[in-house]
C-alpha cells in the first residue's frame, strides 16, 4: 500500500539541504536544494516547499528527515529528532523534526543522514534484500550507517564510524589527521579535507597515478576490515564525492582482500569482492531518497504498533 502514497523527504546536509517530494526513485515529483545556513532560515524553506507541493500534488503521508549530526534518533527521548551537539553555529540543540511535525501536522521519520542513505538503498538499491550491511561515506566528513538483522542501528546515540582509531606509520605518513577530537582517526586522515590539507590539492585535482589514491585506500581499507570483523556485514556500499574516484575502488578492493588475508571464510569475500564493496545504486540521489525511506518506514512502523 504505502508505494503508492505521497511522502516527503529533507537530506539536511553540513553543506546543503535538498527536499523532495514523491513515493520513490522512479516517481520523484518535484525536489528543491539550497544552502544550509541557519534552522531560522532553512526550516522554513523546506515548509513552504511541502506547502506548495502538497497544494498540487495532495497531502503528504509522512515525511522523513536525514540530518547531518551528532542527533537524537531514539524515539522516545525528550530530545527526540534534535541535531544535538553539533560545532556547526547555530545549529546545536535544533529540534528539526519537532518544527516540521508541527508546521506540517504530519508523521515525521528522523535519523543520521547515513542511516537514511542505509535504508534509501536497502528499499531500492543495492542493498535489497539483505539484512545486516553499512553504509559508509566518504566525503566532507565520513560516516557510516548500519542495518543490523533488518533495524537500524543506533545503539547509546548512533555509531560514528567516521571516528575510529587506525594504526598510523609517521614515517610513511607524517599528516597529523584533522579531527579537532583525534587527530589522525578514519576521518581525520581519510575524508576529503584531509586528502586536500596532506597533499595540498583537492581530491578531484589529483591525478589517478598519485600517491594519495594508495594511501587513502591503505586506511580505508584499514576500517573496512575492522567494520567486517565487528558487524559481518553482508555488504558494504561506500558514497561520498571522494568516491567518485572509480580507480579507489578496484584498491580498496584489493587492499580489503590483502588484510582479511583469507581469514573471512565466505565466498562473498573470497570471490565476489567485487560485489561486496559497492557504490551506492542510487547515486547522486541517495541522500533525498534516504530521506524519502524514513517517511515511509515511519508510515510502516506506525501502521504495525496498531495491529
Ligand atoms: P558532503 O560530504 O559535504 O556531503 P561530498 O560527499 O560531495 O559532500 O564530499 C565532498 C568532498 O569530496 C570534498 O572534500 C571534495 O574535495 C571531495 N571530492 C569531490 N569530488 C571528488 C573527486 N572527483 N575525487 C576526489 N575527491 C572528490
Ligand atoms: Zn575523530
Amino acid at each position: 500500500m504505502s508505494q503508492t502514497l505521497l511522502y516527503g523527504g529533507i537530506e539536511a546536509g553540513g553543506t546543503k539541504f535538498v527536499c523532495a517530494v514523491g513515493t520513490g526513485p522512479e516517481d520523484v515529483r518535484a525536489e528543491i536544494r539550497f544552502p544550509t545556513t541557519t534552522p531560522e532560515e532553512n526550516i522554513p524553506q523546506c515548509i513552504a516547499f511541502f506547502r506548495e507541493q502538497s497544494s498540487i500534488y495532495g497531502a503528504l503521508t509522512a515525511v522523513g528527515i536525514a540530518s547531518f549530526g551528532p542527533v537524537d534518533p531514539h524515539p522516545h527521548a525528550a530530545t527526540y529528532g534534535y541535531i544535538t551537539t553539533t560545532p556547526k553555529p547555530g545549529w546545536a540543540n535544533t529540534n528539526v523534526a519537532g518544527a516540521v511535525q508541527q508546521a506540517l501536522d504530519v508523521p515525521v521519520g528522523f535519523d543520521t543522514d547515513v542511516n537514511g542513505a542505509a535504508l534509501g538503498e536497502w528499499r531500492w538499491g543495492a542493498a535489497q534484500g539483505l539484512d545486516t550491511f553499512i553504509y559508509l561515506t566518504i566525503g566532507t566528513g565520513i560516516g557510516g550507517g548500519a542495518m543490523i538483522n533488518g533495524r537500524l542501528l543506533h545503539g547509546l546515540i548512533h555509531p560514528e564510524m567516521g571516528h575510529i582509531p587506525l594504526p598510523h606509520d609517521w614515517q610513511a605518513d607524517p599528516f597529523p589527521g584533522r579531527c579537532p577530537y583525534h587527530g589522525d582517526c578514519l576521518e581525520g586522515m581519510a575524508s576529503g579535507p584531509a586528502i586536500e590539507d596532506r597533499w595540498q590539492k583537492k581530491g578531484q585535482d589529483l591525478p589517478p597515478d598519485h600517491p594519495a589514491w594508495d594511501l587513502e585506500a591503505h586506511y580505508l581499507a584499514l576500517a573496512l576490515h575492522s567494520f567486517i570483523c565487528t558487524l559481518s556485514p553482508q555488504r558494504i556500499i561506500v558514497g561520498g564525492g571522494v568516491m567518485a574516484q572509480p580507480h579507489l575502488f578496484t584498491l580498496l578492493r584489493q587492499k580489503v582482500t590483502d588484510s582479511l588475508n583469507g581469514y573471512v571464510q565466505h565466498t562473498a569475500v573470497l570471490e565476489n569482492i567485487k560485489t561486496y564493496i559497492v557504490p551506492p545504486a542510487l547515486g547522486a540521489h541517495a541522500g533525498v531518497l534516504g530521506a524519502l525511506a524514513l517517511a515511509q518506514q515511519r508510515t510502516m512502523d506506525a501502521s504495525a504498533s496498531f495491529q
